[in-house]
């Protein structure tokens, strides 16, 4: 498979099957945050990055011995939205399948026209909206000038305006970076012009692109949920769960992996037919496990085993 991926187990999505509608990493953004490493290909070209036609006959095929899905999610290796024919991918799902259909973006997209109509038939648009200035949009988010963080927050208010469905928006907060007390005054003002459905809070608890991305506490989590108002939740995994007999088994062919030379995100999901963000699920439980790190050479971040001292 090569677009779809999982199924993972989610708190808020449940068991979600994946789908990934364009090449790693293709964004238009480049989030100091990011999981998946810096955007080598920072694009807002709109094209079919990659076949629809494939991903449907691959998700036909997933979805005749998967059972449990509780959720077909747009998500993966960058900004799906950039695919140009993610709307004909919904309406075929929904063709398909009565799953719910969930789209993961990061929302820039949504202040063209077209794009809104696109993902009318969604059943839920989880978008990021992690600054509400231009200053702050532009250090934590990256995105490709001259895109304006103002006309990102009018496509989000216009889409829930017009959405049937369910809109979730997720605010990721680095330390020191927009968790300023004017950032989220005025990200509070911008949430109720939005008004979602939900908003959900989340930190840097996967490793990030850039070391000077980091979480804030869970203390400090809970104040700017109390501070945002009632439809806030916190989303962040602030310890790890229990891993199945399968995740063990994969955790440790990334651990043996590794141990023989230090690897990339991409390098590890391509050696082992793993998707990047099921690599990157093990890869967190390993630097929690005090096992790994990461180093970071050129553009790129590697992870390699921590040595332990000699006694
Ligand atoms: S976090 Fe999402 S929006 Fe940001 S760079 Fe990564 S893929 Fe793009």
């Amino acid at each position: 498979m090569k677009h779809i991926y999982g199924p993972v187990s989610s708190r808020r999505l449940g068991l979600s099957l994946g789908v990934d509608l364009v090449p790693f990493k293709t964004c238009n953004f480049d989030c100091i945050y990011c999981q998946l490493g810096r955007t080598t290909r920072k694009t807002e070209e709109r094209r079919e990055w990659v076949s629809i036609e494939e991903v449907i006959e691959e998700l036909k095929a997933t979805l005749s011995h998967e059972h449990k899905i509780d959720c077909l999610t747009f998500s993966g290796s960058g900004e799906p939205s950039l695919n140009s024919r993610l709307g004909e991918a919904i309406r075929e799902i929904k063709r398909l399948t009565t799953i719910p259909v969930a789209v993961l973006t990061n929302g820039s997209l949504l202040r063209s026209a077209e794009m809104r109509e696109k993902l009318m038939e969604s059943d839920l648009v989880v978008p990021s909206l992690d600054a509400a200035s231009q200053r702050v949009f532009e250090k934590v988010n990256r995105p490709l000038p001259p895109l304006k963080i103002e006309e990102v927050i009018e496509g989000l208010r216009a889409f829930k305006k017009a959405y049937r469905g369910k809109l979730w928006l997720e605010i990721m907060l680095v330390k020191g970076v927009n968790d300023s007390p004017d950032e989220l005054q005025m990200l509070k003002e911008t949430i109720s012009r939005i008004a979602p459905h939900k908003v959900q809070l989340n930190t840097v608890v996967r490793p990030p692109s850039e070391p000077f991305a980091l979480p804030i506490t869970r203390e400090e989590m809970d104040k700017v949920k109390v501070f945002l108002g009632s439809q806030c939740e916190v989303i962040a995994r602030f310890s790890p769960r229990e891993s199945s007999p399968l995740e063990h088994q994969q955790e440790r062919a990334i651990w043996e992996s590794i141990q023989r030379r230090p690897a990339t995100i991409k390098d590890l999901a391509d050696g082992l037919g793993l998707h990047p963000n099921e690599t990157l699920k093990y890869i967190k439980k390993l630097i929690d496990a005090n096992k790994i790190e990461a180093i970071s050479f050129g553009v790129n971040r590697y992870y390699k085993p921590i040595k332990k001292k000699e006694r």
